[in-house]
């Protein structure tokens, strides 16, 4: 059956040491889509790849200065397009840029003009090639998607993809890094080996363990499913700050959270592997994650945008919004922060995102006052 399905391929498969675009890649991915395309599938790519490509292009060495990535992003975004344009030219398939900013997202009429020009490119056939504007996205906190894995289950959701798979150089998920974690021969020979195992699965109920992984000589093992992101899930994909964290898997998990939230599948899998679209999306290959209940599409866009601001509530209207389906009024709020417009997506404490019926200034007067509802309960999604 065919299906509407986000690609998201990942730098270390596009680039050569993280520099320069690998074309035998490119091409070997393009004759994949191109395979699904003939069976009526609706693809979107999402990838990375272009500051690797700008650094070959001016043969400057990668650089950590905010400035110079956005520069390298700017002359390397025209390349990574070219070669996905000649790649899936050899197929008949024609492709689209797409270069977005978070801001793009927050803004609700930005976010449905967008919907709307990517339904009618996939309408035309045309496959849309997505990226985040780097020279133009300011490297503050919030103000970027960070990483494309974020981008590539926001776009999913907003799309109504079925399925997101997730490209990159290792096999799926495991229970901890198999790259750092090697096989610990005296563990074994003291049969510590499968009490480990143990105690993870049953941390991890839904989740199963399936195989060794024959790539890597340790003792990790690849989780095939899981269902729910639980503490265990999050603490093998790496703490923040931590050295696999930047890129890594942490990225993948947060990403996973988006995309099972919107109603939509989430395979990791190894983009290296031929014929890894197929088989991943027959469960052949990778870590699935399983989609959850549907959030509508108002909800995921109130709980996925950027907030303008926040506001602080107290404990009596956190403990109200908590309990579900009620509206926020202004005797509930202990502080505004931030500046924002009526209409823009707010944080809600730590508890909720909605949308301001009050702009921050209207707010900071009547706060704490009677009769003023603040924030419709239609309009509220707990986060
Ligand atoms: P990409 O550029 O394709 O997004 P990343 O390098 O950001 O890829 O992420 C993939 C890497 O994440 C793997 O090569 C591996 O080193 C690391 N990693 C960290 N924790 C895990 C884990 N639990 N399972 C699998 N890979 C992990």
């Amino acid at each position: 059956m065919a299906k509407r399905i986000v690609i998201k391929i990942g730098t270390n498969l596009l680039t050569e040491k993280l520099c320069g675009l690998r074309a035998d890649f490119i091409s070997k991915i393009a004759k994949e889509i191109a395979e699904l395309k003939k069976k009526g599938n609706e693809i979107l790519i999402v990838t990375s790849g272009a500051i690797g490509a700008g650094c070959t292009e001016l043969g400057v060495k990668k650089s950590r200065e905010v400035e110079v990535r956005q520069a390298l992003a700017a002359v390397g975004q025209s390349y990574v397009m070219r070669a996905y344009a000649d790649a899936f030219s050899k197929f008949k398939l024609k492709v689209a840029q797409i270069l977005l900013t978070y801001d793009d997202f927050s803004n609700r009429k930005r976010y449905l003009n967008l919907k709307k020009a990517i339904d009618k490119l996939l309408e035309l056939k045309v496959i849309p090639i997505i990226n985040e504007n780097d020279p133009i996205s300011v490297d503050e906190i919030g103000a970027t998607f960070g990483d494309n894995d974020k981008l590539s289950a926001l776009v999913a959701s907003k799309v109504n993809a079925e399925l997101l798979i997730l490209l990159t150089d290792i096999d799926g998920f495991y229970d901890k890094n198999p790259k750092t974690n090697k096989l610990l021969k005296s563990k074994i020979s003291k049969g510590l080996e499968m009490s480990e195992k143990q105690s993870f699965s049953e941390h991890t109920p839904k989740s199963k363990i399936l195989d060794d992984s024959k790539n890597f000589q340790n003792d990790a093992k690849l989780i095939k499913i899981v269902e729910n992101i639980t503490r265990d899930i999050e603490k093998a994909a790496g703490k923040s700050g931590s050295a696999f964290s930047i890129g890594g898997m942490l990225t993948k998990i947060k990403a996973a959270k988006i995309a099972m939230d919107s109603g939509c599948n989430m395979v990791i899998c190894n983009g290296r592997k031929e014929g890894i679209l197929e088989k991943a999306i027959n469960g052949r290959e990778g870590t699935l994650f399983v989609a959850k209940g549907k959030l509508s599409e108002r909800e995921r866009w109130i709980k996925f945008s950027k907030a303008a601001g926040k506001i602080v509530v107290n404990d009596c209207a956190r403990k109200i919004l908590l309990e579900g389906k009620c509206s926020l009024l202004a005797v509930g709020i202990d502080k505004v922060q931030g500046d924002f417009k009526k209409g823009d997506v707010v944080e809600i404490g730590d508890i909720a995102k909605g949308i301001s019926d009050y702009s921050s200034k209207e707010l900071d007067k009547v706060k704490g006052k009677k009769g003023r509802l603040v924030v419709k309960s239609g309009n509220i999604v707990l986060v």
